[in-house]
């Protein structure tokens, strides 16, 4: 796929620009540049929306507020102020990413992304974010915002594939304005041009957006359009992960120390539990124990499940 003309990529970027200095959400990791509060956003925002982030970003940064705290942490604790936010693994990810800064880096967010990545729980894109927003660097950040709004302005309404994306992006950077190019972008991708309905009236760069035209011409066109953005909606009640979730739940409730057996938790997690299925949920808290997230504790015929301390 050919890359769009310089002419393009100027006005796109001043437009941009322009109205992220006017319009920016106000978020309460953007006011700062100190790397862990940013590598704790970072980390809650990779699959929890920016609402219920807030809330829980300001607690845990409250009770764990640098890389050494929360290395100090007892598991239990950190496990119990990630609650309302999900994928519990990530907390526990978080925990050994700030071990690991602590004991390899000094305390230090290393400043270079083979680093970076080898943090546990760190992705490509974390990596990136980690590198632009905590640590300034002029670097391109692409999530599934970025992607589908530099795919849809550059190429169309079925955007393009990740590498012509990719491309793009590093093309389309502005120098010296990494940091509020890669917000700017994600602010549109949540607000402005979402998957479901592109709100290109509103939008700072509908004049020179490829996709534009078709979705302001007609609102059918928006649902069969997006099929080219559609991922397949996973069934969460029933789910491992929503068992997973249960189980964390339920123990967080439990007082340090005290732990439950199999056939109470069973009941709690899942109300028709039977014997049947204790392998099924010995399967599920062995999983749980291989993240960190639980302690199972064999006493004789009888296994009993707590938080880690
Ligand atoms: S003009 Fe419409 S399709 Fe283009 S980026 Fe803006 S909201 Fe998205």
């Amino acid at each position: 796929m050919s890359q769009p003309p310089a002419k393009t990529l100027t006005a796109v970027q001043a437009a941009i620009l322009a109205w992220f200095k006017a319009e920016s959400r106000e978020l309460p990791w953007r006011s700062t540049r100190d790397p862990y509060s940013i590598m704790v956003s970072e980390v809650m925002l990779q699959q929890t929306q920016v609402d219920r982030v807030i809330p829980v970003y300001h607690a845990f940064l409250k009770l764990f507020p640098t890389f050494q705290s929360l290395a100090d942490a007892p598991a239990a604790d950190v496990i119990r102020a990630w609650a309302g936010m999900g994928y519990n693994r990530r907390a526990m990810n978080l925990q050994r990413a700030a071990v690991q800064v602590t004991s390899l880096y000094e305390g230090v967010l290393p400043d270079d992304m083979k680093s970076l990545r080898g943090l546990p729980g760190v992705g490509e894109y974390t990596a990136a974010a980690m590198a632009c927003f905590a640590l300034g660097q002029e670097v391109v950040v692409i999530d599934t915002n970025v992607r589908r709004v530099l795919g849809r302005v550059f190429y169309g309404p079925s955007g393009a594939p990740d590498k012509s994306i990719a491309s793009t992006a590093a093309q389309a950077l502005p120098e010296g304005e990494a940091w509020s190019w890669n917000q700017a972008l994600m602010d549109i991708g949540a607000t402005i041009c979402t998957s479901r309905r592109p709100t290109c009236l509103l939008c700072p760069v509908r004049s020179d957006c490829k996709a534009a035209g078709t979705f302001l011409s007609s609102s059918n066109s928006v649902a069969e359009i997006r099929a080219a953005y559609k991922t397949k909606p996973e069934r969460f009640e029933g789910s491992s992960r929503y068992y997973r979730g249960r189980v964390v739940a339920h123990l967080r409730e439990l007082s340090d120390g005290v732990s439950c057996d199999l056939q109470s938790l069973g009941l709690v997690v899942k109300p028709d539990y039977t014997d049947d299925d204790e392998p099924w949920l010995l399967t599920l808290l062995q999983g749980l124990q291989r993240d960190g997230l639980v302690a199972l504790n064999d006493q004789g015929a009888k296994t009993e499940v707590a938080l880690p301390l």
